[in-house]
């Protein structure tokens, strides 16, 4: 190992200040693996769910059975996890217009949405691309905390989280938040609650509560196995009718062909909990060894974690760049190739992303990613390995006080 003494006693300063917060992680790897264990006792996943389905795909005993392992690990009636949904985004876009009609409003209480989320509203993009807003739906927004008891009114069909702190500053929700905020609109209205889950799943020992959740499988569920892939869990009556949108009224999850995929989906969602404390250990450790070379960093090492995202705030548009080449350098995959800002379809900001990953743009994987604005942050997720992952860390550190 070519590093610096400097970083080398960085480490072991930090491996010694960690080790509570690993100990915490492995902790909750325990629990969630207990309930991913259970569920598929429970529902007695075999060799023969792994065959494929082809055509229409009807009565695809592969794909009744992990959308039942993956409901009853959600606490949820009922799941629909298909790999014809395209990514998170998608799987978002087919729960919105699933509960949303013409005249509706849609709620968003943590404020701004993701940003690829803003071309589906129809907050930015093209008019006449069927955004939520050409068909009629309303859209409001506060910021978390900020009260919204006089939002609430009759119009409004879905109140939507969103629990990852995705590119914004602030921190992420916690499982016990949302299922207060979910038991606050049941009590006060007939709206359903929605909540993007993307890089929430099994950072901590319970999910929230919601009408449905949403995610991405080339993030924490897929475990890094699942090759593409999306889910909605949630109450019966809300993931039918997301059902209804993905495919067709009345015919619903009914059909789908599987493809062979219903095996990686079973096998990543089975390593999902170690994967996610591999990627929360990487995390945890590059907030501290960032933290204590004078760089602003979120959440700290100590803080609580309720997603996978670690930002790390360079303040210098060099010094950026610099930390998202040492990461891709350092992955097992394009390691030769170097990341350039660029214009990514449904950003608002050029972005520069570092992916060198097995499985195209999963971030279950150790990947970095930051748009190119002040005051300069990475948004660091993932690692499959601890290992990878602090070596990766340990190389962004030498890179990003280098240049
Ligand atoms: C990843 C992500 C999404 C969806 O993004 P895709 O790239 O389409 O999978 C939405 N919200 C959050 C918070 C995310 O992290």
């Amino acid at each position: 190992m070519n590093f610096s003494k400097e970083t080398l006693a960085l480490v072991k300063e930090a491996d010694e200040a960690l080790r509570e917060v690993y100990a915490k992680i492995d902790e909750t790897a325990l629990i969630n693996t207990s309930k991913v264990m259970n569920a598929f006792k429970n529902n007695r996943v075999s060799d023969s769910h792994f065959s494929a389905s082809t055509g229409y795909g009807y009565d695809d005993a592969g794909r009744e059975v992990t959308e039942k392992v993956y409901a009853e690990v959600f606490g949820t009636e009922k799941a629909l996890v298909r790999q014809c949904i395209c990514n998170g985004t998608h799987a978002l876009t087919v729960g919105l217009f699933g509960l949303l009609r013409p005249g509706d409003t849609l709620l968003s209480v943590t404020g701004k949405p993701y940003d690829t989320l803003e071309e589906v509203i129809g907050l930015t993009g093209v008019n006449g691309n069927g955004s939520l807003k050409e068909f009629g739906v309303n859209y409001k927004q506060c910021e978390i905390g900020q009260g919204f008891t006089d939002m609430l009114d009759d119009k409004v069909k879905v109140v939507y989280l969103q629990r990852s702190r995705g590119y914004g500053q602030r921190p992420a929700l916690s499982p016990k938040d949302i299922t207060e905020i979910t038991r606050f609109v049941h009590a006060n209205s007939n709206a359903y609650v929605m909540v993007d889950n993307c890089y929430g799943e099994f950072t901590c020992a319970e999910e929230p509560e919601a009408d449905l959740l949403v995610g991405s499988l080339i993030k924490n569920p897929g475990g890094g196995i699942a090759l593409t892939g999306g889910y909605l869990a949630g109450t019966e009556r809300a993931v039918e009718l997301a059902s209804y949108r993905l495919t067709s009224p009345g015919v619903g999850g009914e059909v789908g062909a599987t493809l062979g995929q219903t095996r990686n989906m079973l096998l990543g969602f089975w390593m999902a909990p170690h994967a996610v404390a591999q990627a929360l250990k990487t995390a945890a450790f590059s907030a501290y060894v960032f933290e204590k070379s004078g760089f602003d960093v979120s959440p700290s090492y100590s803080e609580s974690r309720y997603d996978l995202i670690q930002t790390v705030t360079l303040h210098d548009p060099e010094k950026l760049k610099a930390f998202i080449r040492a990461i891709q350098y350092s992955s097992p995959v394009d390691s030769y190739v170097t990341p350039e800002p660029w214009a990514m379809p449904g950003y608002t900001d050029e972005v520069i992303m570092a992916a060198g990953t097995f499985t195209g743009g999963s971030t279950i994987e150790l990947s970095a990613d930051a748009p190119m604005r002040a005051p300069y942050t990475a948004f660091l997720q993932g690692s499959l390995t601890f290992e990878g992952g602090k070596l990766s860390i340990m190389n962004a550190l030498e890179a990003t006080k280098n240049s």
